[in-house]
């Protein structure tokens, strides 16, 4: 077995060990790949492994592999900072975003959504620990946002998403984890419908089992540490 796909057996036993652990089924959480600064040849490779969605943070890095690739049927996330000049390739190009933290950008993608696609399926982006302040919509404003992001014609809001501050301790880690679901199932009460909890990457994806992650954005644990060289921005 190559390495990817004995990282990617590895990293779903875990998930199930925190499944069971938490009471919940396997099958209820989906495992994203996050292949930002891979080569597609490495995504080929976990493809190969049994691997069929990519999540990727920079669009012109996403648009090269989304070309290498188009031999394959891979469902393509984004999940990266979304620049107003940039949302019409992500319209065109992905199947899922869950970065949305403004309604102008939002209002964008579902503009620029191609009518043969079918809806663009939309997290909001929530920053839960209010540590990395230039990303996410602040608690108190995500309700306002989700209504309005729910009425837009071409994309289907699906529910949240957030990087909590990182911490080695599992039990606090759980702690915005819970924050997250107990928004989502507030909103749900006030009469949206999300179905998502984006949440969990390779080192506290077990805390985000326990408190109810829907899907899980793994990249080392999968391919290894990333070298950022120029790319990082
Ligand atoms: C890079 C990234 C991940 C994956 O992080 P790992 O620690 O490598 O698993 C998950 N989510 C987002 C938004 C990222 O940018």
């Amino acid at each position: 077995m190559t390495t990817i796909a004995s990282n990617l057996q590895a990293v779903r036993i875990a998930m199930t060990e925190a499944a069971t652990a938490a009471g919940r089924r396997t099958n209820e959480i989906t495992l994203l790949a996050v292949s930002k600064t891979f080569p597609a040849e490495a995504l080929r490779e976990a493809y190969q492994a049994g691997m069929p969605r990519f999540a990727e943070s920079y669009v012109q890095e996403a648009l090269d592999k989304i070309a290498a690739l188009r031999d394959l049927p891979v469902e393509w996330h984004y999940i990266g900072p979304i620049q107003s000049n940039k949302t019409r390739a992500i319209a065109e190009n992905f199947a899922w975003v869950h970065s949305v933290d403004r309604l102008r950008i939002a209002e964008r993608l579902s503009e620029q959504r191609p009518a043969h696609l079918p809806p663009l399926q939309v997290c909001l982006q929530v920053n839960i620990s209010g540590e990395d302040s230039k990303s996410g919509v602040h608690p108190a404003e995500v309700h306002d946002l989700a209504v309005a992001v729910a009425k837009l014609p071409n994309l289907k809001l699906r529910g949240l998403m957030a990087i909590p501050a990182p911490g080695d301790d599992v039990a606090a880690q759980r702690t915005p984890f819970a924050r997250l679901r107990e928004l989502r199932d507030q909103l749900n009460k006030q009469g949206l419908h999300l179905d998502t909890l984006s949440m969990g990457m390779s080192h506290d994806f077990a805390a985000a089992i326990a408190e109810g992650a829907t899907m899980v954005r793994i990249g080392t644990a999968i391919f290894g540490t990333r070298d950022y060289g120029e790319q990082n921005s």
